[in-house]
């Protein structure tokens, strides 16, 4: 792991967000504790939790590098992560549910809504910052999720955003691997009820990406999230190696598109934090709502983590400090050299990329933190 050094700041002088293509993958459900630290010791020899040992015998305990090599490679050395709490880095939820919905509401439209507190059908009355890219600065979007409950997030009846998620085929492309993908995903026995395998996800991006070249791609993967609820901690580490295997691949076939080469930033992150020890498998609730007692919830549900790569992203590895969620709304646009507060002030600052790689002064720090 690389840490934040003077020198490399010096040396970076102010930075601005100088792409004009932004891709965001998130990883649902995966806490920061693997993503840092790799697998742990005593869930990885658990044999309430692991069955398969043979699927996850070369993720050694302490070595974050063996799990997630894309990740504290090529991210950690070329651009920024932040999370690590064991190294004065976090970042943290606001919204008191910490769940999925709640989550991606938070991350998308970059704050929190207190009426969004759980994961039911409803459309988001919220615009996202991908809607503003969309309908209000003539960017070409394109969503591909695993949980079919993302076109509600994102508001497909009003947002108009193409969305493809849950088990839908493909429909707004047509190549013979689209009808190929299409046939297969019909096929393919589901594991989940509303998860599709993540592989769908990544094919149908991945296709996209090549024949249609959007402006903004968001990529939400799902299966490390289920595998944890279903207390696998082997599949749950292996999804988790596979997302990492997925960014290495995105990110070569970003670079070896002249129209994304050298001008696309890339942004991952996750939805929501899990529990502690024992209780890694679950996530929810910790925070009080106004006027109602403290819910019993599962502490570290708040904690996740972020990382970037890209043109105006600064070679500093891990920077420490408290950063928030929906930062990374009008992160994603300031990538495109857009201001998306300026359309929506409740949403949090971006993170500025800048000589001192602090957080906007206006920002107000993370609150409340379960440590570890
Ligand atoms: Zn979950």
């Amino acid at each position: 792991m690389r840490y934040w050094f003077l020198c490399a700041l010096l040396c970076c002088s102010t930075m601005t967000l100088a792409g004009n293509k932004v891709v965001l993958v998130s990883l649902d459900g995966v806490r920061w504790q693997e993503v840092f630290g790799g697998s742990d010791p005593q869930l990885i020899v658990s044999p309430a939790y692991v069955k398969q040992p043979q699927l996850i015998h070369t993720y050694s305990p302490g070595h974050a590098e063996q799990l997630m090599p894309f990740l504290h490679q090529t991210v950690a050395k070329h651009g920024v992560l932040a999370g690590d709490r064991n190294k004065n880095s976090s970042v943290s939820v606001t919204n008191p549910a910490q769940v999925s919905y709640p989550g991606y509401q938070e991350l998308l439209a970059g704050f929190a809504d207190p009426k969004l507190l759980s994961n039911a059908d409803i459309p988001n009355p919220n615009p996202t910052v991908l809607e503003w890219l969309a309908t209000e600065q003539a960017r070409q979007v394109a969503v591909f999720g695993s949980w079919q409950l993302l076109p509600q997030i994102l508001n497909t009846a009003r947002s108009g955003l193409l969305v493809n998620a849950g088990f839908m085929p493909l429909q707004q492309l047509h190549t013979e691997r689209v009808q190929y993908l299409n046939e297969l995903q019909q096929k393919t026995p589901a594991s989940f009820a509303t998860v599709r395998p993540d592989i769908f996800t990544q094919e149908f991006a991945l296709e996209y990406l090549r024949q249609k070249q959007p402006d903004v791609l968001y990529i939400a993967l799902g299966e490390a999230d289920d595998f944890a609820h279903q207390q696998q901690y082997d599949r749950y580490l292996q999804a988790i190696h596979h997302h990492d295997a997925f960014l290495a691949e995105l990110w070569r076939t970003l670079q070896n598109l002249p129209a994304y080469r050298n001008q696309t930033t890339l942004l991952i992150s996750t939805d929501h934090g899990r529990g502690l020890a024992e209780q890694w498998h679950r996530h929810g609730q910790t925070a009080a709502l106004p006027g109602y007692p403290a819910p019993e919830g599962v502490p570290g549900s708040e904690q996740i983590w972020y990382a970037a790569l890209g043109p105006g992203v600064p070679a500093a590895g891990l920077v420490q400090g408290e950063f928030q969620q929906g930062q990374l709304a009008a992160t994603l646009a300031a990538s495109l050299g857009l201001d998306y507060r300026a359309a929506q002030p409740k949403a949090a600052a971006a993170l500025e990329f800048n000589s001192q790689f602090q957080l906007a002064s206006d920002t107000a720090p993370a609150a409340d933190h379960q440590g570890p």
